[in-house]
């Protein structure tokens, strides 16, 4: 403990040590394999994590930790254990991510580099409960075994991936992200944003839920991971003395078995096992269909408008007994539910080669030339006749809606 004035909530007080990343991560690094790397090669090092020193008052440290301590409990050791990405949450991600993205601007100012001030401001007074967020938007990536198992691009991408902790303020393809990558996660948070590169990777403040499919739709992201991965392993090596390299050998050799059970062993495994074949930047957009969640790739798929979706009998019918909604009373109230959740989407929907037999369109040529169209304004494109159905559908054709929703069987 020494005495200083605290960089979050400027009072003069003790001030306890503080990371950027938490404690429970690296924890886990150890117990997952870690403790056979003792040098510069060790993953538990604290790569990136700078802040070592003395600016947090222990009120504040204490705050975080809570933060961090829900983020553990809830995200962190539930999707290392399944891979669930279904993962519910609430205000405490959002409250979570922004103090480890605060931490790692704070770092930026004080080594007197480019820490956003803006940004940094609206945090900081966020984090004393001063001010509503302005600043919001930020993201979670749940990183699995992303690689196909015998290609990838260098050998350090299932250790980077799966394991390193890293974090920076990169500036990607002129969109600029401050990112904590630890573990299985990226969070990260958009300080200057011009395209639409992420879905399904939202955090909202309140409760909420992660959708079924993540990406991030921009190939110069990736790469810029990728190249991240080689950059921070390589330097790693180049560190390393021949001393040190044996010692860690010697490590492993004393129980290699233990060592290749291990989450390390197996990523280090993985990187060895792996041809190494260039990445690629695929600048087609990739995307989801509305209805299977299927992926694609341009220039599959066809887009429709919400009033030929809802007079599908077909559609209907497919969600009904996926969701098993019956016409019992609560199966109908579902129905209803669902009905109106669909019948007020204001965008096109996206649909894929396999599930268009479900709809009767009178020119489908048509909603090809309309998928085209959005491909070419990145997703901007509307055509017309979006929106509330009720606006593109004669009475009589409206008047058969409710009978169809609850007559399906
Ligand atoms: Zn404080
Ligand atoms: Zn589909």
């Amino acid at each position: 403990m020494r005495k200083g004035i605290c960089q979050l909530c400027d009072k003069e007080k003790d001030l306890a040590e503080s990371h950027i990343i938490p404690k429970f991560v690296y924890r886990w690094m150890k117990q997952t394999g870690g403790k056979y790397f003792r040098t510069a090669l060790n993953p538990n090092q604290r790569l990136q994590d700078g802040i070592k020193n003395y600016l947090l008052c222990f009120d504040c440290e204490q705050k975080f930790s809570k933060y961090e301590k829900w983020f553990a409990d809830n995200i962190f050791f539930p999707h290392l254990k399944n891979s669930s990405k279904f993962l519910e949450y609430d205000e405490n991600l959002g409250n979570f991510i922004i103090s480890v993205l605060w931490r790692r601007l704070l770092l930026n100012k004080i080594n007197g580099q480019e820490y956003f001030e803006k940004v940094f401001n609206d945090w900081k007074s966020y984090l004393n409960n001063e001010d509503v967020l302005q600043n919001d938007k930020i993201h979670l990536f749940f990183l699995g075994d992303i690689w196909g198992e015998n290609t990838q691009p260098n050998e350090f991408v299932h250790r980077y991936f799966t394991r390193a902790t890293d974090t920076n303020i990169a500036e990607i393809d002129n969109d600029i992200i401050v990112f904590a990558k630890f573990s299985r996660f990226l969070v990260f948070a958009e300080l200057n944003i011009n395209k639409q590169n992420f879905r399904g990777t939202n955090v909202y403040f309140g409760k909420s839920k992660f959708p079924f499919a993540q990406y991030i739709d921009n190939g110069k992201i990736s790469l810029y991971f990728l190249d991240r991965a080689e950059k921070i392993y390589r330097l790693a090596l180049s560190r390393i003395s021949e001393e040190e390299q044996v010692k860690i050998l010697t490590e492993i050799n004393k129980n290699p078995e233990n060592f290749w059970d291990s989450d390390a062993g197996k990523s280090v495994s993985s990187d060895i096992n792996s041809e190494i074949r260039p990445y690629k930047v695929d600048e087609r957009i990739k995307y989801v269909c509305d209805i299977c969640l299927d992926s694609m790739r341009e220039p599959e798929g066809h887009l429709l408008r919400t009033y030929e979706i809802v007079i599908s009998e077909k559609y209907w019918k497919y969600i009904f007994s996926n969701n098993n909604f019956g016409i019992d009373k609560e199966g109908l109230k579902k129905r209803l539910d669902y009905f109106i959740e669909v019948s007020s989407s204001p965008t096109p929907w996206i649909i894929c080669d396999k599930c268009i037999s479900m709809f009767d369109i009178k020119d489908i040529e048509k909603n090809k030339a309309y998928m085209n169209k959005w491909f070419s304004t990145k997703g901007k494109f509307r055509p017309n006749k979006c929106g509330d159905f009720r606006n593109y559908l004669d009475n009589d054709e409206i008047k058969k809606i409710p009978e169809m929703i609850a007559g399906i069987n």
